[in-house]
């Protein structure tokens, strides 16, 4: 039994169908996810709560509502292989994990890609692998991916990301000139060259930091 599950019902309802998102696929994945594991026991009571919460580190688990909105972006099939740059919690990456045959997640702070490693198992996430290092780089070894979501703000889109899109593949990423707020864009690959780029709107996402990112402060 998950005590959590009529929450978990209640902020489908009210934060995600209500704001008008209905890809049914996305709306079941975000049912399936136990959220309250990915969050500190401490803050467990607030797990499904319509805000971002505190992982450590001055990090973030994303909001529910932004966690769908960017999976719903990617329109992913169940074949799909996926990066995600900024694994944090898992949460995103266990949601993902659902909607597609892989992911790769890749994070930066050791000890949150451990604790993200233990949360994934626990899930019964099988198809997520998480590395540690610098994702501004994106993941050659794996690479072509037929999604990224890049889970941090860039001061610009790094080019790696384009690199390691397949053609037709989707790159959801929030950019902006300033640390504390951004816009969330959606690139997509229409050939080896030529790349359409779409503004969904303003987000404030902690920064992605790194050789092709933000610097360390
Ligand atoms: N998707 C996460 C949200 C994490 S917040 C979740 O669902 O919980 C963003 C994460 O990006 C942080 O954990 C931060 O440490 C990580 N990050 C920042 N710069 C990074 C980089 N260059 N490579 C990989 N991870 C990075």
């Amino acid at each position: 039994m998950d005590p959590f599950e009529s929450d978990r019902e209640t902020m489908v309802r009210e934060q995600i169908e209500r704001r008008g998102l209905q890809d049914q696929r996305v709306l079941a994945a975000m049912r399936a996810v136990p959220r309250h594991l990915f969050v500190k026991s401490s803050l467990r009571k607030h797990a499904y709560a319509d805000r971002p919460l505190t992982i450590g580190h001055y990090q973030t688990i994303s909001q529910p509502y932004v966690v769908a909105l960017m999976c719903d972006q990617l329109e992913l099939a169940d074949t799909d292989e996926v990066l995600e740059i900024g694994t944090g919690s898992g949460y995103a990456a266990a949601v993902l994990a659902q909607l597609c045959k892989r992911v790769i997640t890749v994070e930066r702070i050791p000890e949150l890609a451990e604790k993200a490693r233990e949360t994934l198992a626990q899930a019964g996430c099988s198809n997520v692998t998480v590395h540690c290092g610098d994702g501004t780089l994106g993941h050659l070894e794996d690479a072509p991916f037929d999604a990224i979501l890049v889970s941090a703000a860039a001061p610009s889109v790094p080019e790696a990301y384009k690199q390691q899109l397949r053609v037709g593949g989707r790159l959801i990423i929030p950019a902006g000139h300033s640390r504390s707020s951004q816009s969330l864009y959606r690139v997509q690959k229409k050939s080896d060259t030529e790349f359409s780029t779409e503004d969904l709107g303003g987000v404030a996402f902690v920064p992605l930091i790194g050789e092709k990112g933000w610097q360390e402060t």
